[in-house]
């Protein structure tokens, strides 16, 4: 019965992936998808991680019944107080809900099924370019994806006036998908004035934005700056969604750890909201996993802990950051022809290095070098040891 199938293609980031694990080559290189590897090239589980799991593991009188569809409450909380701020108005005027999700991907999700049932309005404009999942996950849940203008290839930064155009034609009431901070793929961030004059135009217009976080912390290595703003919009008094991932900042990618927040009117209307997520989540799969909140609850509840995350977190920022510095002077004493000084301007995990997709073919194939088609690498798979071979590729890709 299933003979008509047809052969689906591979997911253009995960695919990456498939296609390095082929590769025998001893010089191959990952920079497709986006988790941290240390200078020696491998996963990294953050110290503070194995403690929490230690004193999960210790805690006899732990069980493993189910989770409240919403997960766990402790989790809910102290996800909020993270990305509001411990003395956010919102959260002191009980006006946000929170629900445990599965990571950043399932919050999405569960966030756009509420407003298809429950928005007037279907339509949400997302950046382009953008995490190449996001449209998908948007349509699939039964709104109308369209796009704005975010990055200008000119010069390899935002286009802010495109951007200003679109979301002002936008139909009143349109939700707005923004990235926190770290944009994915571009690595291009508005800038605090820019960011208040987006905030001005959405409230403005009456739009409605659902911010992704994908990356706090990631960004600057200071959690509070990177969430700025998304607290600059819960400062002017109104409504918002957003989503959470754990995935990167504490490197819980399997454990599918994630939140949704609503920023509500009042608490009457925040509890209404949560009583409908709750029909959102169950018939999709009941409840949330227990492990990976745990972990996370412990950490940003005990503040040695907290503060030994912090510490971590802006280690792998700082490689990060040091990785863009060695690739631009790797590619300045090659003398290879272009301006790179956006691969140091640009923010988070991602650099958008500006390559064609033949020329990131020829990287693959030649080198052994596996990243988006888009010429998006991921600058958090990069090591002391492979950037020059990243650079000859680069070098010859561009001087062919
Ligand atoms: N949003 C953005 C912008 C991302 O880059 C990612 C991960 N690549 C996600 C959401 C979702 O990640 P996860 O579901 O693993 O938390």
């Amino acid at each position: 019965v299933f003979s008509h199938v047809v052969r689906a293609p591979e997911d253009p980031i995960l695919g990456v992936t498939v296609a390095y694990n082929k590769d025998p080559s001893p010089v191959k290189l990952n920079l497709g998808v986006g988790a941290y590897r240390t200078d020696e090239g491998k996963p990294l589980v953050l110290n503070v991680v194995r403690k929490a799991e230690q004193q999960l593991v210790n805690d006899r009188s732990r069980v493993k019944e189910y989770l409240p569809i919403t997960g766990l409450a402790d989790f809910n909380k102290l996800s909020a107080k993270l990305i509001f701020g411990a003395d956010s108005p919102a959260i002191q005027e009980n006006r946000v809900t929170t629900v445990q999700c599965l990571s950043g991907t399932g919050s999405l999700r569960v966030g756009a099924e509420f407003l298809a049932r429950h928005y007037h309005q279907r339509t949400i404009y997302i950046p382009q370019p953008t995490w190449g999942n996001h449209p998908k996950v948007f349509t699939l849940a039964g709104l109308s994806v369209k796009t704005y203008r975010y990055y200008d290839p000119a010069t390899r930064g935002l286009n802010f006036q495109g951007l200003l155009e679109d979301l002002g034609s936008a139909p009143s009431g349109a939700i707005v998908l923004l990235h926190a901070c770290a944009h994915n793929p571009t690595g291009v961030d508005p800038t605090p004035q820019q960011w208040e004059n987006i905030r001005q135009l959405i409230r403005s217009k009456g739009l409605l934005p659902f911010f992704d976080s994908a990356y706090q912390g990631f960004a600057s290595g200071s959690l509070d700056s990177d969430a700025q703003p998304v607290r600059m919009f819960v400062a002017d008094g109104g409504e918002l969604l957003v989503a959470q991932s754990y995935a990167k900042n504490m490197g819980l990618y399997g454990e599918r750890v994630g939140a949704l927040s609503i920023v509500c009117r009042n608490a009457d209307v925040a509890g209404r909201v949560e009583s409908q997520l709750k029909l959102v989540i169950r018939p999709m799969y009941s409840n949330p996993p227990i492990h990976g909140a745990s972990i996370v609850a412990v950490i940003l509840k005990d503040r040695n802990l907290y503060n030994e995350w912090t510490i971590e977190l802006k280690a792998m920022a700082d490689r990060i950051i040091s990785m863009r510095r060695q690739l631009f002077d790797a590619l300045r004493a090659r003398g290879t022809p272009g301006d790179w000084s956006h691969i140091i301007k640009q923010i988070g995990m991602f650099t958008f290095t500006g390559l064609n997709s033949e020329q990131v073919a020829f990287m693959t194939k030649e080198y052994h070098i596996y990243m988006t088609s888009d010429g998006r690498i991921s600058m958090a798979g990069l090591s002391s040891k492979t950037v020059p071979h990243l650079a000859d590729a680069i070098h010859a890709a561009v001087t062919r």
